[in-house]
């Protein structure tokens, strides 16, 4: 079972996901909890390359092809691995944040990142998408707290951090089935309880 979880800058997925992965190993389930981009060596190597303050603004196409590229190895290399043995796939990010970050917020388009994406990862598709939805300025406060994280969210600004929650919601609609959408706002434990009640419904 392959789950994935979406959302803007401090909509709590990295607090959520590991609490989410130790509930299901206490029901007896294997699990691999991971990210992108990175997850395997080569990955971090191209993470390290998108992501680092130093670097200077790299050409919007040159990144949907990073993005790709980090996330066909990273699947190839060690979700594909842990599906076929049975774990349950917890992923902190995957191709919809291709789809929002580059398609719909950086300006490149959703088909055409879609299209990149769709060829890298060949039909590997999330059984379950959990998009954490949080208001930009709850969100942003949450992590105002990390340097690093606040001086990325100036360069990008708020109307960016817009566009990036509209895109979700657009894709959650368009891909209902898949998508649940959570109120992120609310209390951690009442988040954690959303999903893993959702998580469940899908196992038994
Ligand atoms: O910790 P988190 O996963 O939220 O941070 C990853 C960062 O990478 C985000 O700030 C997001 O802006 C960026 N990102 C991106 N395009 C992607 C995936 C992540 O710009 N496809
Ligand atoms: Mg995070």
């Amino acid at each position: 079972t392959f789950i994935t979880f979406e959302g803007g800058e401090g909509s709590g997925k990295t607090t959520v996901i590991p609490r989410i992965a130790a509930r299901l190993e206490a029901d007896g389930f294997e699990t691999l909890v991971t990210r992108e981009p990175g997850g395997v060596p080569s990955a971090e190597k191209i993470r390290t390359l998108l992501l680092s303050d130093e670097e200077e603004e790299l050409d919007h196409y040159t990144e949907v092809l990073l993005f790709a590229a980090a996330r066909r190895q990273h699947l190839v290399e060690k979700i594909i691995p842990a599906l076929a043995g049975g774990k349950i796939v917890l992923c902190d990010r995957y191709l919809d944040s291709s789809l929002v970050y580059q398609g719909y917020a950086s300006g490149v388009g959703i088909e055409q990142v879609r299209e990149i994406n769709l060829f890298a990862v060949q039909n590997w598709l999330p059984d379950r998408t959990f998009f954490l939805d949080i208001p930009i300025d709850v969100g942003l406060a949450r992590i105002a707290k990390n340097a690093r994280e606040e001086n990325r969210l100036d360069q990008k600004g708020r109307a960016f951090h817009e566009q990036v929650r509209h895109g979700y919601h657009f894709l959650a609609e368009e891909a209902a089935e898949r998508f649940r959408m959570i109120n992120a706002a609310a209390s951690s434990a009442h988040v954690e309880e959303e999903i893993y009640a959702s998580i469940r419904e899908m196992l038994y």
